[in-house]
């Protein structure tokens, strides 16, 4: 059994999570919930197990990508919906790379969906919803103070090993990583040295995922496009990757709420 940690007040509220106190220095923890929310929240619906299977897939990858040296706040599992995680200072921006041409990179460039790029795009977002999260430069990074250059250089290596390794795991579970969204934190080490690690979530809520044989989407663009069996696909990522949690097998899933422990 892991050890009983109470949960304690709310720190902060987002479209699909929740960061709690955990009463640890250093330490908070994240609660995975079931709304997805697409078009800057213009659309949302709750999908019943999602929050699980997120705090699942994303467990697994953290696991993994802290095995290969990149630092994450990941810290463990506590439970079906939540983890326990490092405290970090969010830095203000969604890092996304992108393999193939989808969503956004295909409506601002007239692409068309599906085109296999040269070499990944690493591209930054300035994470504001009032703004509607708009495409900035490293340039706008740097002149506004948002990171400096050293953890801009992180950030772009880190994002392009990750980006490595998460194409080779799917595609040995037939599954191709069209592209993905980083969000990265800084926490201080014992010496009073900042350090930029990985923070968030990796899931399906925040990659596009395509079956290599069929194509089939299996990630949130199930979501946006209306096409139905969001949870399905979402479950079928977790089963390709062994970490379906026998409750959601058995149809018993843990009500989005309070902590369970
Ligand atoms: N993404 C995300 N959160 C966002 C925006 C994008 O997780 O707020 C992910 C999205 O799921 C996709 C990648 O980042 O895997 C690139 O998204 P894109 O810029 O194409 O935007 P979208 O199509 O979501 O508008």
């Amino acid at each position: 059994m892991l050890p009983f940690i109470k949960k304690r007040t709310k720190i902060y509220e987002g479209k699909a999570k929740v960061l709690y106190e955990s009463g640890q220095p250093g330490l908070i923890i994240q609660h995975f919930k079931d709304d997805a929310t697409a078009f800057n929240r213009k659309k949302h619906a709750i999908i019943e197990g999602k929050g699980v299977l997120n705090n699942f897939i994303s467990e697994l990858i953290m696991d993994k990508l802290s095995g290969i040296g990149v630092p994450t706040h990941f810290v463990r599992r506590l439970n079906m919906r939540e983890q326990l995680i490092r405290r970090t200072e969010i830095i203000p921006l969604e890092v996304v790379v992108r393999n193939i041409a989808a969503g956004s990179l295909c409506s601002r460039l007239g692409l068309e969906e599906g085109l296999v790029l040269s070499r990944p795009i690493v591209e930054f977002y300035y994470k504001n919803d009032e703004l509607g999260d708009p495409l900035v430069t490293d340039e706008h990074i740097l002149a506004l103070d948002w990171a400096a250059p050293h953890e801009m250089n992180s950030i772009v290596n880190n994002a392009l090993r990750i980006n490595d390794f998460l194409t080779g795991l799917f595609s040995g579970i037939q599954l191709i990583l069209v592209d993905f969204k980083l969000e990265f934190g800084r926490v201080e080490d014992e010496y009073g040295e900042t350090q930029v690690i990985l923070a968030d979530e990796i899931s399906p809520d925040s990659m596009r995922l395509r079956d290599s044989r069929s194509g089939e989407i299996l990630d949130k663009d199930r979501f946006r496009k209306d096409m139905g069996g969001v949870k399905e696909a979402y479950q079928e990522v977790a089963r390709r990757l062994g970490v379906l949690p026998k409750d959601i097998l058995n149809g018993i899933i843990p009500p989005d709420g309070e902590t369970e422990n």
